[in-house]
């Protein structure tokens, strides 16, 4: 049984950012009779918007932020790109999961990799580059076809180039302002999975059901829910990212990516310390949410039940979409629509997304890529 602290409906909890992961979270709180502060920068924030009080600062406005505290039982994040010094801040306050040294670690790709290297995961084989003197030796070691990948604030595919000879190397490090990178290998992908765990102060870990992920232009297009992969493939990436979480004492919801390759390896991509974009499935398909396991894991509580009720796939919406045809989608019975509260679509822009629940996956699969292309006619 928990004996830490545990915070209870009728509490205050803040998130860090105000986008639609913090959206979700910020729902399923309400829901539960928490009350909840957004800090974010922007006005039209779709998490402040649905939240009881939007304190409309940067993330790096120290008043702000002690205000935040102040206000808060405890403190969440909802990217990974909050200062670690305003989450430190944040933290003399009141508690925040995650914590800053868990954050720090999943902002920094060669920080990350070594982490889980030393967990005991595999992660594609790679080499720093700190500057112009490290670029040889990464080649030579490395080789080519390979990506050049910016260490802190990629996303999205962002801050990436495929690079095939060392002067598209030199080259593209030059592109990136010769700002710390990773050079790591091209690998042949089969497919990209997910494991989605939770861990609360106690120790107790859950973790959700194995998700496979389809990407377009480096954002994820399609979740297909269960992966269509080897039970034993699922089983080590759910065991791979929970030695992970407690590798790092990590407290609360936590995204691993894997790659598995055509030879059948399975490869540590990166993480993400909050709930996931390939986690949106469990809205509707779980009986318990990604967001209302971080509620769970950030309040002390126990993990709740992680099971999938039915077979899923979830499609995300972006601005290129835009004005969808609503009742190609809401015209289905077991389509579940959820949109950001975005004013503005813009191409890339993630606006919404929907599932598909289904006797099967494939059914599931066949449902949503069909309503996909209708959509994008
Ligand atoms: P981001 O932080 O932008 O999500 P990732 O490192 O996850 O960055 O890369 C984005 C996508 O690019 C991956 O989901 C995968 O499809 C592709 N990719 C990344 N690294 C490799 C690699 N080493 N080999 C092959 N494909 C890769
Ligand atoms: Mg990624």
């Amino acid at each position: 049984m928990t004996t830490a602290k545990q915070i209870l409906p009728g509490a205050t909890l803040g998130v860090l950012g105000g986008g639609q992961l913090g959206r979700m979270f910020t729902v399923a709180a309400r829901t539960m009779g928490y009350r909840v502060v957004v800090l974010d920068p922007d006005p039209a924030s779709g998490a402040g918007l649905f939240a009881d009080e939007h304190i409309q600062a940067d993330f790096d406005d120290e008043a702000a932020l002690k205000k935040l505290a102040s206000m808060c039982d405890a403190v969440t994040l909802e990217f990974e790109n909050i200062p670690s010094t305003s989450v430190r801040l944040v933290a003399s306050g009141t508690t925040v999961y995650p914590v800053a040294e868990s954050l720090e670690i999943a902002q920094n790709r060669d920080l990350e990799k070594q982490f889980a290297q030393k967990a005991g995961l595999q992660p594609v084989p790679y080499h720093a580059i700190c500057a112009d003197a490290d670029v040889e030796a990464a080649a030579a070691d490395i080789g080519f076809p390979s990506i050049l990948k910016i260490n802190t604030l990629g996303y999205d595919g962002k801050g990436q180039y495929v690079v095939n000879d060392l002067a598209g190397l030199k080259e593209a490090f030059d592109a990136v302002d010769k700002v710390e990178c990773i050079l790591e290998k091209r690998v042949d992908i089969a497919c990209e999975i997910s494991a989605i765990v939770a861990r609360n102060a106690e120790s107790d870990i859950a973790a959700f059901p194995v998700s496979e992920n389809q990407h377009r232009n480096g954002i994820l297009h399609i979740s297909i829910v269960p992966a269509r992969v080897d039970e034993s493939l699922s089983a080590q990436a759910v065991e791979r990212a929970s030695i992970l979480a407690d590798a790092m004492s990590y407290v609360g919801v936590l995204a691993v990516e894997f790659f598995v390759t055509t030879d059948g390896q399975l490869y540590f991509n990166e993480m993400a310390p909050r709930p996931h974009n390939s986690g949106h499935y469990t809205s509707d398909a779980c009986v318990t949410s990604q967001y209302e396991q971080q509620l769970r894991m950030m309040c002390g509580l126990p993990p709740g039940d992680t099971r999938l009720v039915s077979p899923v796939v979830m499609v995300n919406m972006l601005g290129d979409l835009w004005e969808p045809d609503w009742l190609k989608i809401l015209g289905h019975d077991n389509i579940k629509l959820h949109l950001y509260g975005k004013k503005q679509a813009r191409p890339g822009r993630k606006m919404g997304h929907y599932n598909v629940l289904a006797e099967n996956v494939e059914e599931a699969l066949d449902t949503a890529v069909s309503v996909f292309n209708e959509l994008s006619r």
